[in-house]
């Protein structure tokens, strides 16, 4: 290692300098959402700081109420602050208009609900295709599906039914629907609370696996043990960040 390089890098106080561009891909600075004003006003979320990393998996808990969905919500571009920052990829996000915002969501976030939310008429393919119809994409909409079935272990099953697939089948379907369009960002709001434990593990499974090729991941939950295995968990309390715990090293 070459010294005079380190002394170039290193401030009086011994960090480095200039500091390290952040690479966070998402950074949350108090963002707040409230409903109504005055005594009925209804906080969702208020003053939340949080920086998200690529290839994160960011488990958000918290009690009923406590504005996790709010959270994945504004997080997802399904919803906006009504103050403070949000940046994902160094870009605004928190104040682009509806139609913009969806645009952006489109080709930036996968969402999954607790629901599965399929369209019931639709095959397992047809599902995950139609995310791509509905982002505009026109070419090899049908490889593009197959391929995103087959990463959640789906690829036989790609012509059933909503009706003709388990529940734990069908949320992997909506995984791949959800990530279809590659997103950077995918927001899992309780997509394991409507699954056996089984189930649940694999959905899990999934989840931790796409962080590792390098997707951030967020997934809200109401199990302790499996948002434990997070990289990180965040509790939420009254709309408020309570704590923030790294997961131990192994
Ligand atoms: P969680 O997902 O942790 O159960 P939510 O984010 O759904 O919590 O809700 C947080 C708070 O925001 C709750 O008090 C809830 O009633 C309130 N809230 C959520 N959505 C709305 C809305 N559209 N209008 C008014 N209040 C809302
Ligand atoms: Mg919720």
């Amino acid at each position: 290692m070459s010294t005079t390089h380190a002394t170039t890098l290193l401030a009086p106080n011994g960090a480095t300098y200039p500091p390290p561009a952040s690479n966070a891909l998402v950074q949350a600075r108090s963002l707040t959402r409230i409903w109504g004003k005055g005594d009925s006003a209804q906080i969702g979320i208020a003053e939340v700081d949080l920086d998200l990393q690529r290839g994160e998996m960011l488990a958000i808990v918290g009690p009923s109420g406590s504005g996790k969905s709010t959270l994945g919500a504004i997080l997802a571009g399904i919803d906006s602050p009504t103050s403070g920052s949000l940046v994902v990829d160094g870009g605004r996000v928190d104040n682009l208009k509806r139609d913009r915002l969806a645009l952006w969501r489109g080709s930036n976030v996968g969402i999954v609900f607790q629901n599965f939310s399929l369209l019931p008429t639709l095959t397992a393919a047809e599902n995950v295709e139609l995310a791509l119809t509905l982002s505009g994409r026109r070419k090899n909409r049908h490889a593009a599906a197959l391929s995103s079935l087959g990463a959640v272990g789906m690829l036989e099953k790609a012509k059933r039914l909503p009706a003709q697939l388990s529940g734990g089948e069908q949320q992997r379907v909506a995984i791949a629907r959800a990530i279809v369009g590659r997103p950077a960002l995918l927001v899992a709001d309780e997509p394991t609370g409507n699954l056996d434990q089984a189930n649940g593990h694999a959905v899990f499974g999934i989840l931790t696996g796409l962080a590792s090729s390098g997707t951030t991941v967020v997934f809200i939950t109401h199990d302790l043990l499996l948002a434990a295995q997070a990289d990180r968990v965040v509790t939420m309390i009254d709309g408020r960040v309570h704590d923030i715990t790294a997961k131990a090293a192994l």
